[in-house]
């Protein structure tokens, strides 16, 4: 029977993350993944000669995102490049881009008030940010500016994914802003293959130093020795078998999504408070919506060909497009003399309804026949997406000491990470820093 140091459930980012971390500590790691392929929700496959991103189309800055800490704690090697401008916005009538902050789209009024909303934001430190999840962004924007059109505005921003500023607690609004403004750039993305050049580099560094890795593998349950841990039950599920296997460590690390949590901790030792917040997200599931397409570079010819990730919106729609076009960062993502293309609205979109999903899709295959008029005949194939998404996390007042957190307190040598658990934030930045503080606490705690 082989015992580990540390179990990984699932590699996603925070879990290749956390297992990287560890293993290049010299711990004795295995990490588990019910996937073929690494990255979770971050990684890249490929599709009719394209290399085509999962999900995350962009990361956010690696100061700001804990990727740069994450690269430089553990040695691995990632060329990215830097994304600037981030925020351009294209006017459907007009068809002019311009800055989405600029005076001509503000007007002059809203843009001085934007100009004091952002120094005040950029003044903040994180303890007085941390000292604003009990209320919300609309009512912190509203005390300091009482302008109505700066609510309207960050509603269309990317971070805050078309919720209204009510929805939004004031602590995740100024840190996502705070973070903004004080990265030199706000986005990047790999120079080589994709996003799944993330997932890629970290699993290198735990192959190097002597961890494992198994896929398709799926975690079922936690196993314990009184109320310390002790390992995890496994099943791997074959058309000509089916395994149930056992591995043993007194420490583990959970990062598949926290929904599955309950499923996982034996039934007697799930605290009803972390239940109620699990059902809370659970019940708020939103999805992203989109459509991603391979076009003839022809396409973008004297349209766009410095702007990686730009928005558009019409008055009147409660929801944004994002365009990007990662193979300006990479233009090995698709074949030559061809773009790949991802479009997605953002806006928040029920679990469960496929039909308005379906109907988003349309809206924004109809828009982009007004982007670019010659759209059909520029395009070779066009796939429609839908993928679940955390960020309503931020407008469900789950942030800060809200969110469910790093422990299990009745457990023992259990640690939670991932994105949903960082204090603050979503995405792939959450998910980081989730891991690098996860990692702090276990070295702390063997250390002690
Ligand atoms: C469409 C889309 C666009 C996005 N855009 C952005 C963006 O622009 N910027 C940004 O910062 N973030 C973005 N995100 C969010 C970002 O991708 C995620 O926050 C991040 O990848 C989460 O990483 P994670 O490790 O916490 O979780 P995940 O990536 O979900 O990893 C969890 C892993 O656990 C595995 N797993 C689950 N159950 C089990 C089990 N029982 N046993 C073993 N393994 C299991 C899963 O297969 C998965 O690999 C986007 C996400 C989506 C879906």
């Amino acid at each position: 029977m082989k015992q580990y140091d540390v179990i990984v459930v699932g590699a996603g980012i925070a879990g290749l993350g956390v297992a990287a971390l560890l293993s290049k500590k010299g711990y004795n790691v295995l990490l588990l993944e019910k996937e073929p392929i690494l990255g979770g929700r971050s990684t890249s496959f490929e599709f009719k000669g394209y290399l085509v991103d999962i999900g995350l189309h962009a990361i956010a800055s690696l100061s700001s995102s804990g990727i740069g800490q994450l690269l430089a704690e553990t040695g691995a090697e990632l060329q990215e490049v830097p994304i600037k401008p981030s925020l351009m916005h294209f006017d459907l009538d007009s068809r002019a881009y311009m800055r989405a902050t600029s005076p001509e789209r503000f007007g002059q009024e809203l843009y001085q008030d934007f100009i004091r909303l952002v120094r005040a934001v950029s003044r903040m430190d994180r303890n007085e940010i941390d000292g604003y999840h009990e209320i919300s962004a609309q009512s912190w924007i509203m005390d300091k500016f009482g302008n109505p059109g700066l609510l309207e505005f960050f509603k269309k921003i990317t971070g805050f994914s078309g919720q209204p500023m009510e929805k939004v607690s004031a602590g995740a609004f100024l840190e996502t802003l705070n973070d903004a403004l004080i990265s030199e750039t706000t986005i990047c993305y790999p120079a080589h293959g994709g996003i799944k050049a993330l997932p890629d580099c970290l699993e290198k560094v735990i192959l190097n130093n002597q961890g494992e890795i198994i896929t398709d593998i799926r975690v079922k349950r936690l196993f314990l020795s009184g109320d310390r841990t002790a390992g995890v039950k496994a099943g791997i599920s074959r058309p000509s078998y089916v395994a149930e296997l056992d591995f043993y460590a007194p420490t583990v690390v959970y990062t598949a999504p926290l929904v599955n949590l309950p499923r996982f901790l034996p039934k007697d030792k799930m605290p009803a408070e972390m239940a109620n917040k699990l059902e809370k997200i659970r019940s708020a599931d939103y999805y992203y919506n989109g459509i991603v397409l391979g076009a003839r570079s022809s396409l973008m010819e004297g349209f766009s060909e410095q702007f990686f990730q730009w928005t558009f919106d019409r008055s009147g729609m409660d929801w944004h497009g994002i365009v990007t076009v990662p193979t300006y960062a990479d233009p090995d993502l698709a074949p030559s003399g061809h773009h790949l293309l991802f479009i997605d609205s953002h806006g928040p979109m029920p679990y469960g309804r496929a039909d308005l999903a379906n109907q988003r899709q349309e809206e924004l295959i109809a828009l982009a026949r007004e982007i670019w008029p010659d759209f059909d005949q520029q395009i070779d194939w066009i796939q429609k997406l839908i993928y679940p998404t955390i960020l309503p996390l931020a407008q469900l007042n789950l942030t800060g000491p809200h969110r469910p957190g790093f422990h299990v307190p009745e457990i023992r040598g259990l640690y939670l990470a991932g994105d949903a658990t960082y204090l603050t934030g979503s995405g792939i930045g959450s998910a980081v820093k989730s891991a690098l503080k996860c990692v702090e606490e276990i070295d702390n705690k063997t250390n002690a």
